[in-house]
């Protein structure tokens, strides 16, 4: 018999399309996942439901190629929730399944999972302090929390014995940590501790294996799901928790389409499941701690010591604005100290490479990507120019390429050029750098560099990001953020909160077991509040001042903004679109302001020339169905895309 199923697909299309099949070779069901002919391709589709009788109307109905599964991956809940999500990011229902079910994308296979690897952690007994945040959580009726946390007060203890409750009552966990290999210490110690009632949801797993948890979670084999960002849609049907680590962290907002974030997912969900949602970080976001000024929104719960003997490290500023080199006389000082006494350094620098700049002093030439409007950073190890927007790399020049000059100077450093003067000035002790120059090549890379670090085989731990987070060490005493300032100069009204953020959580590296831990802070810009606050180590202070300036100014989280860029290949084509935009959108949008079509700080990325306009409202409702009805009436030239961010964390 001939029946027919209705599908989505993953395309920028909101609508369902119509297949044939025949039940004597497949039974299909809605949530099965089936290939179809799409235009001249064949893609995967997903099946909302089956149909006894074609649905009527003038289209031919092609036959499905195959079905993948034998049986269902999503149900109608899981659509719903893609149908919520189509309305609040525009993205297509199609798209959105395709982000929510593991599928047929990107992933490297790194490490099976192997429970016996895991690290045994002494059971510890709760401080009155984390006891206090447990029996908070889980006897009140509120629905929203927030362990607001030094770092090193013990969170994550806190964040595993809500779970274990939830858990020993028949409800389940989805715990979201901003990124999670096999070998994070946290996947570790929650293997160790639910064994195999847990499913870690980390990069290393192939598409099949992440299938086959997705399964697992789906029949209710486990109470624990731990994950990065996408883990918030795990297909448990006796939700009762979600919890957020380290909630600020931008990493939870998706960079593409949908361009979704964890946290509001997470709120969705647990309000559809009357379940509780636990965020925490030692540096909330601006839209939490406004959350958190009414309890009948969000309950705040304070941890203010830090457990295991550790005491708050004692932070200083170093003025550089007389400074040349790298470093200033008072952090090499300190180095020199902390380094004869047997403790060990961590440097942090938010940028690699060996220097960033290449300027002609005869004619203000400045070389950048030929793709993108960036300057070109000069890694020395591999003499390459190279973009790190979009990859392009070429020769070094020692002339200008534009008068022929021999004038030319590189300046800017990056962590290259860090490790080159560590070396030289401290050429006694073992120096190793982490950025994603040192470990693209082999991930492994960081898991080894870390080991050693632990060990002490290594004296200065150099890095970016990636020495900022979560890192516990007891033997570090000095914490050197290098340069301070860089993150200041970006056209971003969150620059601020995210340089603030930044210092805080790295000098949390420090004196996590001694109470000597000191941090310097290298500054050009000592007096800017981000950097005053930090250093004084007051961040209520800075967080209650920063939501004062968002307020007087009706930024988010007192406002919602959208960021709209339209771009091209050709940029009048793309400059056009945007104003035609721009104009319909300020006839057509009630209670929002319109700012734009502008060049977007980034101008041009990979070839194409990017214009931008951002929506900002104070009733956010009317601004985003206005938007839809705008959207939905807009042709766009066939060379001209756009992409919409609802809520951006990124206005570059
Ligand atoms: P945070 O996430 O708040 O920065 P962590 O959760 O990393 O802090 O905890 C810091 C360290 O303290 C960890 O090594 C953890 O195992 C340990 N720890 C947590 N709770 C306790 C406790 N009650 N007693 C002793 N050590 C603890
Ligand atoms: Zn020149
Ligand atoms: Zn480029």
């Amino acid at each position: 018999m001939t029946k027919y199923a209705s599908v989505v697909v993953p395309v920028p299309l909101r609508t369902e399309f119509t297949y044939s099949f025949e039940t004597d070779s497949v039974d299909l069901l809605p949530g099965m996942r089936v290939m179809v002919p799409f235009g001249n391709r064949k893609i995967q589709a997903y099946v909302i439901d089956v149909l006894d009788s074609a649905p009527s109307g003038d289209f031919e109905i092609k036959p499905i190629i195959r079905a993948i599964d034998k049986e269902p991956l999503f149900d109608r809940k899981d659509y719903e929730l893609a149908l919520w999500m189509e309305k609040f990011y525009f993205s297509s229902r199609g798209e959105i399944l395709d982000t929510m079910i593991p599928g047929g994308r990107r992933d490297v296979v790194y490490g099976a999972l192997d429970a016996d690897n895991a690290i045994p952690r002494p059971d510890v007994v709760l401080s009155g302090e984390q006891e206090n945040a447990v029996r908070t959580v889980m006897d009140s009726d509120s629905s929203m929390f927030y362990l607001f946390g030094v770092t090193g007060s013990g969170k994550t203890e806190v964040f595993l014995r809500c779970a274990e409750e939830v858990i020993s009552r028949g409800g389940q966990v989805i715990y979201l940590v901003p990124e999670i290999t096999l070998t994070h210490q946290l996947a570790l110690q929650v293997l160790k501790r639910f064994k195999n009632n847990v499913a870690v949801l980390h990069s290393g797993l192939t598409d099949s294996q992440r299938i086959a948890q997705w399964r697992k979670i789906k029949r209710s084999e486990v109470g624990l799901v731990i994950g990065a960002r996408s883990a918030v849609f795990a297909p448990f049907s006796n939700l009762k928790m979600i919890i957020i680590d380290e909630e600020h962290e931008n990493s939870y907002k998706s960079g593409n389409a949908p361009r979704y974030h964890a946290r509001q997912v997470a709120q969705k969900r647990i309000s559809d499941c009357g379940g509780k949602l636990l965020m925490g970080s030692a540096t909330p976001s601006l839209e939490a701690w406004h959350l958190m000024q009414d309890p009948s929104k969000m309950v705040r719960i304070n941890l203010t010591r830090r457990v295991g003997g550790g005491s708050m490290p004692k932070v200083v500023v170093s003025d550089m604005t007389r400074e040349n080199g790298i470093f200033g006389p008072l952090l090499q000082e300190k180095m020199h100290r902390t380094l004869a006494d047997g403790k060990q350094v961590i440097l942090f620098l938010n940028r690699r490479g060996y220097s960033y700049y290449f300027h002609c002093r005869s004619c203000g030439y400045e070389l950048k990507c030929p793709h993108c409007d960036v300057t070109m950073t000069y890694h020395r190890r591999r003499n390459l120019l190279q973009c790190h927007y979009c990859g392009h790399s070429q020769r070094p020049v020692s002339s200008c390429p534009q008068c022929g000059s021999m004038d030319v100077m590189y300046s800017g450093f990056g962590t290259e050029q860090v490790e080159q003067e560590l070396q030289r000035l401290f050429p006694l002790y073992r120096t190793a750098r982490l950025d994603t120059d040192t470990v693209s090549s082999d991930r492994s890379n960081i898991q080894r560099t870390l080991d050693d670090f632990r060990e002490g085989k290594i004296n200065i731990l150099l890095g970016t990001q990636m020495v900022a987070k979560g890192l516990n060490f007891p033997n570090v005493r000095l914490v050197g953020i290098v340069m301070a300032d860089s993150g200041l100069m970006i056209p971003d009204f969150r620059a601020e909160e995210r340089t603030f953020d930044l210092i805080v959580q790295v000098s949390g590296r420090s004196g996590r077991s001694d109470s000597a831990g000191e941090v310097v802070v290298q500054t050009r810009m000592k007096d800017n509040p981000a950097i005053s606050y930090a250093v004084n180590g007051d961040v209520e202070g800075f967080f209650d001042m920063e939501l004062g300036v968002r307020k007087d100014t009706s930024f988010p989280p007192f406002s919602r903004m959208v960021n709209i860029v339209v771009r091209s290949t050709n940029a009048a084509a793309a400059r056009k679109a945007a104003d035609d935009l721009a104009s319909l959108l300020r006839g057509g949008l009630k209670d929002t302001y319109v700012y734009g079509a502008a060049e977007c700080p980034i101008e041009k990325i990979r070839a194409s020339y990017r214009f931008q306009i951002l929506l900002r409202s104070q009733k956010p409702a009317s601004m985003l169905s206005g938007l839809n009805r705008v959207i939905g009436e807009v042709k766009l030239p066939y060379n001209v895309s756009m992409d919409i961010d609802v809520d951006p964390v990124d206005l570059l």
